[in-house]
């Protein structure tokens, strides 16, 4: 099948959502009410789309012959948290939950990959992509990765508000060195959206995901409680369509992926192997555990080879900045920012049991307090101190309730910064 979705769309000819779908539920995904607005503020968008798909299947079908390259890129991450009530100001281990499903998911790591059907197993396997939440902001500054911001907007929708500070958002990082994850309330039954990537960098590119289904710990509501609706997100951003074509529930749609069955409209609720729809009476049937159907999150566990190497040659060819920022974004700044002469000191052992030292004798000029903040290999701030008369003196750290690993103090004041990196071993 190589109808292109972009063409039905333009064409008018099909209805999305839910026509043809007699199930109550409310659509869970608003790509496709997205791609449609942005086509009608910018009249070149769908002739891009249309080039770049084209272009993409003639760099896929080249390709074809050889194995998808084996080569893992970590792709720094910025959450942005936008919220307005205390339960949608979700905590840190319910982001970093959301970080460890995207990385077992994309990895084919995640234990339900037991799940897969055996005649499906051969043609299942991990992306490209891992994940890190970035641990240096565009001014190169340690940062944990997460923004948190309280809005007065009860709940945004489609029209990208989430993503600018002046309609109640947050303002994305650059989107070509980071991926940009929001996280609000959003509206109409919609619990995620996303962009389509181009050949064209967008400001706007990254996803949208509805507080509640975000994670699989805290907040998260069943049945979308474990982190797949941003694997599914995802999936869109790296270029994925919907696994049923986007065609209503007729059988001529296609998500331009060839080792993904036919299949008629999105699947709810969670069925059992082998189902079979109007387009697909085959023994296999559809496949309704694909990242990129509508199931339960229980009932999502895999992508297919197919999908990975048109996620793979999307990626490469249209945001290989982003594939090559993890060199610099997932890693903490190590060394001295500001001013070195003024502040000389040391911490000791390193590595460590976790009992250390900050010694602070040698320093000069250092203002009242600074303050001293660890942070552990996920970017997540362990530690918070605030040190006073910090000239001359030494200060011990205890880190030895933490796990063995690598640690990240930084310390900092309005004057200066510093990250030393540090060993446990506990
Ligand atoms: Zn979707």
């Amino acid at each position: 099948m190589k109808i292109s979705l972009l063409a039905l769309v333009m064409a008018g000819s099909i209805s999305f959502a839910v026509a043809g779908n007699t199930n109550p539920h409310p659509e869970k995904c608003g790509v496709i009410e997205n791609t449609k607005r942005k086509m009608q503020e910018n009249p070149n968008l769908e002739r891009l789309m249309q080039n770049d798909e084209q272009r993409l299947q003639q760099l896929i079908e080249q390709n074809q012959n050889s194995r998808i390259s084996n080569t893992i890129y970590t792709i720094p991450v910025v959450v942005h948290i936008v919220w307005k009530t205390g339960s949608q100001n979700i905590t840190d281990a319910q982001i970093l939950s959301q970080i460890a499903v995207l990385n077992e998911d994309f990895g084919h790591m995640n234990a339900d990959t037991a799940s897969i059907p055996v005649s499906w197993r051969s043609i299942s396997g991990p992306s490209n992509f891992q994940f890190c939440l970035a641990q240096r902001d565009p001014n190169g500054n340690s940062t944990t990765g997460i923004e948190r911001r309280q809005t007065t907007a009860t709940s945004f929708n489609t029209n990208d508000n989430v993503k600018y500070y002046t309609t109640g958002g947050m303002d994305a990082w650059d989107t070509r060195t980071y991926f940009n994850i929001w996280v609000c309330n959003l509206s109409g039954g919609i619990i995620g959206y996303a962009e389509f990537p181009t050949s064209q960098s967008s400001d706007t590119y990254g996803v949208v995901i509805q507080y509640d289904s975000f994670g699989r710990v805290g907040t998260v509501s069943y049945p979308y409680n474990k982190g797949r609706t941003a694997s599914h997100e995802i999936g869109h951003c790296f270029n994925l369509k919907h696994i049923w074509g986007d065609d209503g529930s007729s059988c001529t749609g296609s998500d331009n992926v060839a080792d993904t069955p036919n299949q008629g409209a999105e699947t709810y609720g969670c069925l059992t192997y082998p189902a079979t729809d109007n387009c697909n009476t085959s023994a296999n049937g559809i496949m309704f555990m694909n990242y990129m159907d509508y199931s339960d999150d229980r009932c999502l566990y895999m992508f297919t080879e197919g999908q990975n190497t048109r996620m793979n040659t999307a990626m490469t060819a249209w945001y290989s900045d982003l594939l090559a920022a993890s060199t610099l974004a997932c890693e903490a700044p190590v060394g001295i920012q500001g001013a070195p002469d003024d502040f000389q000191f040391s911490i000791y052992p390193n590595p460590s049991d976790g009992y250390l030292t900050l010694d602070m004798t040698g320093t000069r000029e250092l203002g009242n307090s600074i303050d001293l903040s660890v942070i552990d290999a996920l970017g997540k701030t362990v530690l918070q101190q605030r040190i006073e008369n910090p000239v001359g003196s030494v200060h011990p750290i205890d880190l030895h309730k933490f796990n063995s690993g690598i640690y990240f103090i930084n310390l900092s004041n309005s004057e200066f910064k510093k990250t030393v990196r540090i060993s446990l071993f506990n």
